[in-house]
């Protein structure tokens, strides 16, 4: 039956493995008596499949003892060959139209079992789940949060990967970022670079010109592009690996207005201040005060109107979130953004954002492209 799978490399086979095994051990010491997973960014992390989730059930059962089982469709079966959820490690539980697959996996795990789901599980499926379980149900999160925030060497490569992807869409902008385009128009062209430089599809791009630039949930608009605009750039996407870039650089068309350049240039160093305190054993809570407190030294505090950063890999924003008062530790192998802002309502607004892995000294910045205002020249 495996003769024809067309099988990753071992490598790959024993890290999935190995994730499995440590979740089911995290479980166990969470007292959670099995997770159930079904398709999203913890199945992708657990066993690198990217299949999506429709209206007949799939769901991997991670017991806390014993191997795991894969519920899924008959019809479905097929596309898992090649994955570690179509080998031996895992134990495969095909269902077809006219069985319940939720009473299938609340007989095979039991009534009185302690059951995590993973937190992109949709309510069509959650809820007829839940039916099957006495004990309140609970966030996958809390087993795996501590697992997926550490990122191994493959991760961090992938990671690196998705940064240098994205350094070089900014290093282009002065090919679409041009005085006399609407934002939309810029958009397009942005997002045919992502591709085009190595990545799977652009998740986001905005174009947050002049008093746009103010609303930090902007995306794009019709709006053109004035000489003395003050643009942000906030733009990623995953590369083949699943894992994301994110990055935002902050552009002036043409020569700046004198009060933009000075508080830009106030907040690339609060930008610089909070990844030089990066390292292991400081709380993510004091990365988010190093830029916050330097911001309101110099009186920009009311216009940093959000957090300092967020986990990402396979998900965008995922745990540690840099936030004001989150003791959460930082350890080598977390990867986050740094990302403040300062807006100015009505005017103009302005964000720096790398992502930074954890090291065992500091950290390294996956975003390599100058940090401050880039101004770029207008044609003609
Ligand atoms: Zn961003
Ligand atoms: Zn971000």
């Amino acid at each position: 039956m495996f003769e024809d799978v067309k099988a990753p490399t071992s490598e790959a086979f024993e890290a999935y493995k190995a994730r499995l095994t440590a979740v089911s051990r995290r479980a166990a010491e969470e007292g959670v008596d099995a997770l159930l997973i079904t398709p999203g960014p913890d199945l992708q992390y657990l066993t690198g499949s990217t299949m999506t989730s429709f209206e007949r059930l799939t769901c991997l059962i991670i017991p806390a003892h014993g191997m795991p089982t894969m519920v899924v469709p008959r019809l479905e079966v097929a596309a898992l060959r090649g994955c570690i959820l179509h080998s031996p490690a895992v134990v495969l539980a095909p269902w077809v139209d006219g069985d319940d697959p939720y009473l299938l996996i609340g007989r095979s795990v039991g009534r009185s079992a302690r059951v995590a789901v993973s937190e992109s599980t949709q309510a069509l499926h959650l809820i007829p789940l839940m039916q099957h379980f006495d004990p309140p149900v609970r966030l996958a999160t809390d087993v795996l949060r501590e697992i997926r925030m550490i990122k191994d060497d493959a991760e961090i490569a992938a990671l690196r990967a998705a940064g240098a992807a994205i350094d070089r869409v900014h290093a282009r902008m002065g090919e679409f970022l041009q005085v006399g385009r609407t934002e939309a128009d810029v958009a397009a062209d942005i997002t045919a670079a992502i591709i085009a430089e190595g990545h799977t599809r652009a998740a986001f791009v905005i174009v947050g010109s002049g008093p746009h630039g103010a609303d930090p949930h902007h995306e794009v608009s019709d709006r053109v592009i004035e000489p003395g605009d003050i643009v942000v750039i906030d733009i990623g996407g995953p590369v083949p690996e699943g894992y994301f870039s994110d990055c935002t650089r902050t552009y002036s068309m043409g020569e700046p207005p004198a009060d933009a350049a000075e508080k830009i240039a106030l907040l690339e160093e609060a930008q610089r201040r909070a990844v030089e305190l990066i390292r292991p054993g400081v709380a993510a809570g004091d990365v988010d005060a190093a830029a916050r407190n330097y911001l309101a030294e110099h009186g920009l505090s009311e216009y940093f109107v959000h957090r300092t950063g967020h986990g990402i890999g396979l998900s965008v924003h995922e745990e540690p979130y840099i936030l004001a008062g989150n003791n959460q530790t930082l350890r080598a192998g977390m990867a986050f953004s740094v990302e403040p802002g300062v807006y100015l309502q009505g005017k103009w607004g302005a964000r720096i954002e790398d992502i930074v892995v954890v090291t065992e000294s500091g950290c390294e910045p996956m975003n390599r492209q100058p940090h401050g205002l880039t101004v770029l020249p207008i044609a003609g």
